[in-house]
């Protein structure tokens, strides 16, 4: 089964939460064990897995990523957003989550973020369970 989450965002870059959308998933399909695969159909956001608990390290992740590739470079990309490209190429467009017990089986302080680098736009997350 292939679900969508609808996502709308809110700055050029930014971080979103998804974790409990996804287990949402998971519990209205009812499934116990499996495979939960994520994909980003966008060429400037992405998904990526990483610390939820303090939120200091999605802003670390950001500024990083904004200091490693700038918004104004030598881009040959004419729409003027490459930055976000090359952001969405960095932080990679699927994720695959083991699914046990009913739960994603993510780490403690694991969270799935979906990851938006040329907002602020109306964005899509792609979600197939797969069940054993
Ligand atoms: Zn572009």
């Amino acid at each position: 089964m292939i679900k969508n989450i609808n996502i709308r965002t809110k700055s050029r870059n930014e971080f979103v939460d998804i974790t409990s959308e996804l287990q949402t998933l998971i519990d209205e399909a009812g499934i116990k064990g499996g495979i939960c695969l994520v994909y980003v159909p966008h060429t400037t956001a992405g998904v990526t897995i990483n610390e939820g608990a303090d939120p200091s390290v999605v802003k670390d992740i950001q500024n990083t990523l904004s200091k490693l590739v700038p918004r104004e470079g030598h881009y040959l990309h004419s729409e003027g957003n490459s930055d976000a490209h090359v952001k969405a190429t960095l932080a990679g467009s699927s994720q695959s989550i083991i699914i046990d017990g009913g739960k994603l089986l993510l780490g403690t302080w694991q969270s799935v973020f979906f990851c938006e680098f040329d907002g602020p736009r109306h964005r899509r997350v792609t979600v197939k369970i797969v069940s054993d």
